[in-house]
């Protein structure tokens, strides 16, 4: 399993990110940012379906986003704690 984060603060809600995802899993979360943009979030139940292809890493103008990988099959997805098998993959 894979999982994004979002830098809320730095997002300009241009929807880039929501047009590269192959899944089409990443939307408007209905939430504005303190610079009074629209922002986007995995849509909720969704981040299982994420491969971590970083393709929403990648487009993003303004590096909001960071995609973890699980590095052993089969391992929870814990970054930021330690002993995490996790891998940043981009932002
Ligand atoms: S890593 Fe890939 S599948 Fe996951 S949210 Fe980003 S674009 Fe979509
Ligand atoms: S591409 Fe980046 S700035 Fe644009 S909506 Fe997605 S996260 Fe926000």
């Amino acid at each position: 399993m894979s999982r994004v984060v979002f830098l809320k603060e730095r997002c300009k809600g241009c929807l880039l990110c929501t047009q590269v995802c192959p899944k089409g899993i990443i939307a408007l979360s209905g939430e504005m940012n303190q610079q009074g943009y629209k922002i986007v979030e995995v849509a909720p139940g969704k981040m299982e379906q994420c491969t971590g292809c970083a393709s929403c890493a990648m487009i993003c103008p303004d590096t909001v986003i960071t995609v973890y990988k699980t590095v052993k099959p089969g391992q929870p997805v814990k970054p930021g704690e330690p002993g995490e098998e996790v891998a940043r993959v981009n932002g």
